[in-house]
Order: structure tokens, then sequence, then C-alpha cells
């Protein structure tokens, strides 16, 4: 994980503790990593996801906790992100929705994805990816002819993967309804994130990067007297 104090990786190293009321179980549980470079806590609140029909008092309740039970965590402390900023290639109205969402996602996850989503749909639509909405652009994207403009493979399956968040297919994404929040779970909206961020690779820093090396060679070959790369 990275640490959303110093921004640096580290291996998880979570102690997971039960809150108790009365002596009895709960469906909370909190636990605490520690940064091993900052030396900073990371905490995260978690919650046991109990089917409804199993809710029956306590007795099955925690007949259901001693199996294994499946958690939903989120951090709450920090309030803050390890995320961003944005890379400085990036268009600004794309940046500035990127940073909000990576501001908000401790607090809602729903309204980050909402934010992420849209910013996926304004780095589409300034690629010429423009249709009704966003499933039908990831479409366009995906289906590419042109090899130049081909994406890498890595990012094609995440770009797929999109379409497969929770309540993503019910809910088209059009210009008009992209902020509208839907239900995520909180590992959505940060691969929501990821895939943006390597969007930002793809298309503003690498073709940056690529643009400075030519003219650095071009300026070479100038000064040799040599005719330029295209
Ligand atoms: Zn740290």
């Amino acid at each position: 994980m990275k640490c959303p104090h110093c921004s640096i990786s580290f291996h998880e190293n979570w102690q997971d503790n039960e809150i108790t009321r009365d002596g009895k179980r709960s469906v909370w549980r909190i636990r605490l990593a520690a940064c091993p470079t900052c030396k900073k806590d990371i905490l995260e609140l978690g919650k046991i996801k109990v089917p409804t029909k199993v809710v029956k008092g306590d007795s099955a309740l925690e007949a259901f906790a001693n199996l294994m039970p499946e958690l939903e965590w989120r951090q709450v402390f920090p309030l803050t992100s390890s995320r961003g900023p944005a890379p400085k290639e990036v268009p600004q109205h794309i940046a500035k929705d990127y940073t909000e969402a990576c501001g908000v996602l401790p607090i809602s996850p729903k309204a980050a994805a909402a934010l992420a989503r849209r910013c996926l749909q304004a780095i589409l639509h300034g690629q010429g990816y423009k249709d009704r909405d966003l499933a039908k652009e990831i479409d366009l994207v995906l289906n590419e002819n042109d090899p130049s403009k081909g994406l890498p493979l890595s990012l094609r399956d995440m770009i797929d993967g999109v379409r497969n968040f929770g309540n993503f297919s019910a809910h088209p994404i059009t210009d008009r309804t992209s902020l509208q929040v839907i239900d995520v779970e909180p590992h959505e909206a940060e691969w929501c994130l990821e895939i943006v961020e390597e969007m930002f690779q793809h298309f503003y820093v690498q073709p940056a990067v690529r643009a400075e090396r030519k003219a650095a060679l071009n300026a070479k070959l100038q000064a040799a007297g040599k005719p330029l790369t295209k």
C-alpha cells in the first residue's frame, strides 16, 4: 500500500482489532498500520458485511462473524489521500476533477467515483471518442482501428473492466449524468482513479516525453548538419 502521509509504498502491516459493545462483538473493527518511512499511523474502520437475513440477534451475528466475514474497510485517519497531483501535462479542467476526486475519496467513494468517471469521459472526448454515453465511448477507444492510436494491453483491460462496475451499466453516463452519484464499493472508486492515472500517462505524459526527446535529437542533428527526423 501507499502511505497516505508520505506517498511511499510499504508492505501492509495491519493490526486488526474487534470493537465490542458491552462485551459483545459488533459489526465494527478497527485496524492500524504504521508507515516504516514516516512512522505515522494509518487507521481504517471496518464493517462486517452481513446479509440482512442473517442478522437475527447476537448469536446469528456471532456465528456469521466466526466464518471469516467479509469486511468493508474505509480509511478514517488521515482523511487525505496519497493520490495526486495530476502530472503537469494533463489539461487543467481534467486535472481539477482528478484532484477533487482524490480529495474526497476517503470521505465519499461514490463522489470520488463520479468525478473519476467525468475525468475518463473528458479524456476520451479530448481524444475524439465521443458517443451517446461512456460505455459507447469505451467501445470506440477499444475498437480503434488506427494502430498508432492503439492502447497498451494492460490499459485496454482496465478500461474494458470499467463497464463491469456495480450499477454502471444500468446508468448510462452522458455529459449530463457523469456526476450522478451511483453506488460503488470503495475499491471501485480507487480502481477508477488508477485507470485515470494510467490514461494520464498514456495520453498526456508519454507523448510529451516523446516530443521532448525528438526535439533534443533534432537539435543535435541540426548542429551536425544532418537531416531531421519526422
Ligand atoms: Zn509514510
